[in-house]
């Protein structure tokens, strides 16, 4: 029988990134007290990252978690989206206040602020630093989980949070239940300091891809192309290859660029996703990169997998200990379709943005003009409005 005192889960957290954090504060605001562990010793947490463009659909999960004074003070509102040719010329300009008339409002911010702020949501004293999991063994309606350090402990309820690479995930799911898509492209990321203006601007060329993405007093810069060809000529090498197609008259692409050359170990980020077939097993469930991780191409993963968190936690407040396999499938009923869709999105964008060839890259560039936001990213558009 289920009494008052035990129907809050005993709660295991394994990630604190942006799910995991969204998640545990939300849930610690209905009364649980989750346990969340974190792979980083605390030094390290949080001390590196690069820039996240939140849609409303995550933004607005803070304004639950009361921290939108905070979130608006260290980001800024953009209000305009632009595709180049690699040379520097604009091809299409995206209006994005649509975004933020209709929904909410569309801004970008420092993962590392992002971080920040979901921290000083919460109890930031139920986080764990430098533990990762060994092992979970479902037992009846509780799942034993052993630490890396071979500490053992019990909970009702395991929410895997550990990211795109989650190795949390290899100890709940088959090799056939989940499955990377690689579109061997990659690249670095490097921070521009100075006052940026509200644009993103992206430069789609034939085997490169460059982003410069402005944050709050600082601009994020992207560069890549495909794996093989990076590695062949050298990352120096492929910035001076890329300074030579741009004219002098873009002065920020040179200097971000110089940005990327002067970056004493910038991150490098490969250009895979990750699609789980299975979210929930017995009482594990995945959460955020780990259930269906992002390419970048759409800039969605973040505020998906602040959506999802709040849908769980929401499903998990509604819920008792005795009946958390019904929690947890209303939970993959309202996100996995849709977050498999803007998924979906985001490789069809990748598709259209990683080319290699220089004559695909000229009709790609001609036959985008034609296209307007909403159609470039259809099933977001739907997502956004709840469908
Ligand atoms: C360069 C870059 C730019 C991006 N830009 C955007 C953007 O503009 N907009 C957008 O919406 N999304 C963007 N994304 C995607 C977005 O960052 C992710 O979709 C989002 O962070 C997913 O949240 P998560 O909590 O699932 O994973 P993460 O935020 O990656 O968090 C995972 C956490 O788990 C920890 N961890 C890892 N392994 C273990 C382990 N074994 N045990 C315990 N802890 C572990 C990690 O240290 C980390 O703290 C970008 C990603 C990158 C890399």
């Amino acid at each position: 029988m289920t009494t008052l005192k035990t129907y809050k889960p005993r709660t295991l957290i394994v990630g604190a990134g942006v799910a995991g954090l969204t998640c545990a504060s939300l849930l610690q605001r209905q009364g649980f007290n989750p346990v969340i562990v974190e792979r980083e010793p605390q030094t390290a947490f949080n001390t590196s990252g690069y820039m996240l463009g939140l849609l409303p659909l995550g933004g607005r999960v803070l304004n639950q978690l009361g921290a939108r004074e905070a979130y608006f003070a260290h980001s800024i509102e953009m209000q305009t989206y632009e595709v180049h040719r690699e040379d520097g010329r604009l091809i299409k300009s995206y209006d994005l206040d649509f975004i933020n008339q209709e929904y909410g409002s569309y801004r970008s911010i420092s993962r590392a602020d992002l971080i920040t702020i979901l921290l000083d949501s919460m109890d930031a004293s139920a986080l764990r630093y430098g533990v990762t999991v060994q092992a979970l063994q479902q037992q009846d309606n509780e799942v034993w989980v052993t630490f890396a350090d071979g500490r053992k402990e019990t909970f009702d309820l395991v929410i895997v949070a550990d990211g795109l690479h989650s190795t949390t995930r290899k100890l709940v799911l088959a090799e056939d239940e989940y499955a990377y898509y690689d579109t061997h492209w990659g690249g670095w990321v490097a921070w521009l300091d100075e006052e940026p203006e509200t644009i993103y601007r992206e430069y789609w060329g034939a085997s490169s891809f460059m982003g410069v993405y402005p944050v709050k007093e600082q601009i994020g810069v992207f560069l890549g192309g495909p794996e093989k060809r990076i590695q062949e000529i050298g990352f120096q090498a492929f910035i001076e290859q890329e300074r030579q197609q741009l004219g002098d008259e873009y002065p920020l692409l040179h200097r971000s660029l110089d940005a990327l050359a002067k970056a004493s170990d910038p991150f490098y980020w490969e250009f895979h996703d990750v699609r789980a077939s299975q979210w929930v097993k017995g009482n594990v469930v995945l959460l955020g990169d780990a259930a269906s991780g992002f390419l970048p191409t759409a800039g969605v993963g973040a505020s998906m997998a602040m959506d999802s968190a709040a849908a769980l936690a929401d499903e998990l407040s509604r819920s008792d200990t005795a009946h958390l396999d019904y929690a947890l499938k209303l939970y993959v009923r309202r996100q996995k379709d849709r977050v498999e869709k803007a998924q979906q999105d985001s490789r069809d964008l990748g598709k259209m943005m990683f080319i290699k060839s220089s004559v695909a890259a000229a009709a790609r560039n001609y036959a985008l003009r034609f296209y307007t936001l909403k159609a470039l990213v259809k099933n977001i558009s739907r997502t956004i409005e709840g469908a």
